[in-house]
């Protein structure tokens, strides 16, 4: 379109910068919607993390994303937070509105969203595994949510214990902590199983460590991988007869949620999770 006016730029910042999935898929959505926005990827490196969001805001960049490594380090830079934001004390979506710029989280809300197409989370018991960036945001996020009890299960104690307190003290959600230091055995009252760590990222054959005999075919089981969006962890879930969830559902809903919040509008999420399958050559 090289007569046409750009409207609005949105970004993402990090470092490093190999590729993007997410700029894939807006530039998708934004097409699909009639939008002549574009969504740029730009590396900044730390030490100019803030001459970086002075130049969003001097630019009147729309919004931006912020990925590793400055999803806790940008807060300092802006001018509110959304609840979930600021418990977590990370933001990955800034919205530029009226000049002020707003901090969310949406990695626990996109959770949220595919969790809900299958189950509401209120009342309801769930297992996490992990304790890093990821669970941290599912958990606030099921915790603002209504969740009954969310017990986390983590291989360093005072990473996992951190996260139980964060949400029995300021979350005010039922929550305990397990040393996961040999395979991870279910509770049976349990309706949500979560892998919310690393392990699997780029390793169909990655086994996460757990007693596959405690999956009962009632429990709902997650992964926060996307890539490959089949992981092992899921299909020994899926052999077991339990409802599964994959990451890549996550990302696509994480994305809808901040086009929504700076465009206003709903987007096409088939077209988004069409994109990503496609940037992912899945
Ligand atoms: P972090 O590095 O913050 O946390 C990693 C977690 O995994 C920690 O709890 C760590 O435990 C645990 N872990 C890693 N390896 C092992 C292992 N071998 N055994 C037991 N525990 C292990 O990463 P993030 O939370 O930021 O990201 C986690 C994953 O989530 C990534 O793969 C990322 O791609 C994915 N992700 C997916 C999203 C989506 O939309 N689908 C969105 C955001 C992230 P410990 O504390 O003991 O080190």
């Amino acid at each position: 379109m090289p007569n046409s006016v750009i409207q609005e730029i949105v970004c993402c910042m990090g470092q490093p910068v190999a590729g993007n999935p997410t700029q894939f898929m807006m530039e998708r959505a934004f097409i699909a919607a009639g939008l002549d926005w574009r969504y740029l990827t730009l590396e900044v490196p730390p030490d100019d993390l803030a001459a970086g969001v002075g130049g969003l805001r001097a630019m009147g960049f729309k919004g931006a994303n912020f990925t590793i490594p400055h999803k806790v380090a940008v807060i300092e830079h802006l001018d509110g937070l959304s609840e979930a934001a600021e418990l977590m004390g990370a933001v990955n979506c800034v919205n530029h509105v009226d000049g002020k710029l707003i901090g969310d989280n949406t990695d626990g809300k996109g959770f949220v969203q595919s969790l809900r197409e299958v189950l509401d989370p209120a009342e309801k018991r769930i297992a996490i595994l992990g304790a890093g960036g990821a669970a941290r945001a599912i958990a606030v996020e099921l915790g603002l949510s209504g969740a009954g009890h969310i017990e986390i299960a983590n291989r360093t104690e005072s990473r996992g214990r951190e996260l139980v307190e964060l949400l029995n003290e300021r979350v005010k959600t039922e929550s305990s902590f397990t040393l996961w230091d040999s395979d991870y055995s279910v509770p049976e009252e349990t309706d949500v199983l979560i892998n919310g760590t690393s392990i699997g990222l780029g390793d169909p054959d990655a086994e996460v460590p757990i007693d596959a005999s405690s999956l009962r075919p009632e429990l709902v089981v997650a992964d926060v991988i996307f890539n490959p969006p089949q992981t092992r962890f899921l299909q020994v879930a899926a052999g077991k007869g339990c409802k599964t969830l994959d990451g890549l559902g996550m990302l696509v809903n994480q994305g809808v949620i901040g086009f929504q919040i700076w465009t206003g509008i709903e987007p096409d999420a088939n077209v988004m999770r069409e994109a990503l399958e496609e940037y992912l050559e899945i």
